[in-house]
């Protein structure tokens, strides 16, 4: 495969608008973030496409002109690619930096040719440009992105791969010395350069594809497994930790306490200020929750102003404080909303902590539940924990 670079540019061209447009017309469709990712790479591979077809212009006329103009556009498109990466992580960079960094090497080869620079001087610069952004792609694909797979990892390799082949024909422009712009248009180094470009190109768009894919798939997954009022988990989603949880602490012999807390005379509070009050009082107890606990516990709303809590390698004891700081901040941080709607908002909690005795993670839940009943029973805006009697002996001890 030895093309002239010409025709490499022009399937460059080519495949730069038939993946801009698809990208851009499918964009519509997806979440924001994505949506935004999508667009600024369909939008940077419409500004490679003209670069290229401009690039496999510059032998015939004005190169004085028409090589600025393709490298601008050229390093323009590929910051796109960057900032397509930061949009698909929620870390949005704005449309100001590929423009800048575009504009730049366009002024700069425009002064050098301007200054009788020479050819050679240009292939130099923007040789080193985009090398450097396309290092900057790969250490934001590679080190920086959360939760890789493996588009990820062929992407930030194919970007420094490809850094590596600009360095080489940087290099070149530095060994070769000047010469006529039609000899070195059609160089091996340039021929090379640009068929690799190519490829990068093809390989580069695919696994972007598969890479926002994944980012739909994630997304999905979250909405999945998340409850839409509060953004706790989900019922379903709470359960299924709590079986993983329960097989993990029984196989190793760890703790696991389990919370069931639900609000005190709820009714009352929608009966008294209205539905939508009592959204926010369940959206302010969901926050309270996720305050109060760490990152490796869990809680889920499992009915209307119900939540469970699952707290991994926590014993009955520190269970059982947790419970407590959880009910006392709940009836404090919530006094003013309740205030607001002149009702008092509190809670009851029932626990229980894993023994040899259970055998399900239902044995929990039930039992939690029960204890809860207790708790309510006994006044309510209390904490009490399975079994109840069992406290009694440890008390003595
Ligand atoms: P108790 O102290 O015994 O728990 O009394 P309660 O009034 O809270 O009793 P119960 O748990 O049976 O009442 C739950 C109420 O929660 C009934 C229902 O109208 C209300 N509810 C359920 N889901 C929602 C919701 O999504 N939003 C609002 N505002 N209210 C809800
Ligand atoms: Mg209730
Ligand atoms: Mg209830």
């Amino acid at each position: 495969m030895d093309f002239e670079t010409t025709f490499i540019a022009q399937v460059i061209t080519v495949i730069g608008f038939a993946v801009g447009l698809s990208i851009a017309v499918a964009s519509g469709r997806y979440p924001r973030h994505i949506r935004n990712s999508l667009r600024a790479y369909a939008y940077g591979k419409l500004l490679l496409g003209f670069a290229f077809l401009i690039a496999g212009l510059r032998g015939s006329a004005a190169p004085g002109l028409l090589v600025p103009l393709a490298n601008g556009l050229g390093i323009a498109g590929l910051a796109m690619n960057y900032t397509s990466v930061r949009h698909l992580q929620n870390r949005p960079v704005g449309l100001l930096m590929p423009a800048a960094v575009g504009l730049a090497v366009a002024l700069a080869c425009f002064l050098l040719l301007l200054a009788g620079g020479g050819i050679s001087y240009v292939r130099i610069l923007t040789s080193f440009a985009t090398s450097a952004v396309l290092l900057v792609i790969a250490f934001e694909v590679l080190v920086r992105y959360e939760d890789r797979g493996i588009p990820h990892y062929v992407t930030g390799l194919l970007s420094a791969t490809l850094a590596m082949v600009y360095l080489v024909r940087m290099g070149a422009g530095m060994v070769q010395g000047e010469m006529p712009v039609d000899q070195m248009v059609d160089d091996r180094v340039e021929r090379v350069t640009f068929q690799l470009s190519m490829l990068g190109t093809v390989m580069g768009a695919i696994n972007y594809v598969l890479m926002a894919s994944d980012e739909f798939n994630r997304e999905l997954t979250k909405l999945a497994h998340t409850d839409g009022l509060t953004g706790s988990l989900n019922r379903r989603r709470l359960f299924e930790l709590g079986e993983v949880e329960f097989r993990r602490a029984r196989r190793h012999g760890r703790d696991l306490t389990v919370l069931v807390l639900d609000i005190d005379r709820f009714k009352a509070v929608n009966d008294r200020a209205g539905h939508p009050f009592g959204d926010r009082v369940i959206q302010a107890v969901a926050d309270c929750c996720a305050a109060q606990i760490r990152r490796e516990d869990s809680v889920g709303r499992i009915g209307g102003e119900e939540f469970a809590i699952l707290l991994p390698e926590t014993g009955a004891e520190a269970g059982r404080l947790l419970a407590e700081r959880l009910r006392s901040a709940i009836e404090r941080q919530l006094a003013q909303l309740g205030a607001e709607g002149g009702v008092t908002v509190t809670c009851s909690i029932g626990g229980v902590s894993l023994t040899r005795e259970h055998s399900e993670f239902s044995d929990l839940m039930a039992q939690s539940d029960s204890a809860l009943y207790d708790a309510k029973h006994a006044g309510r805006n209390q904490v009490r924990f399975y079994p109840t009697m069992a406290l009694t002996p440890a008390l003595h001890a």
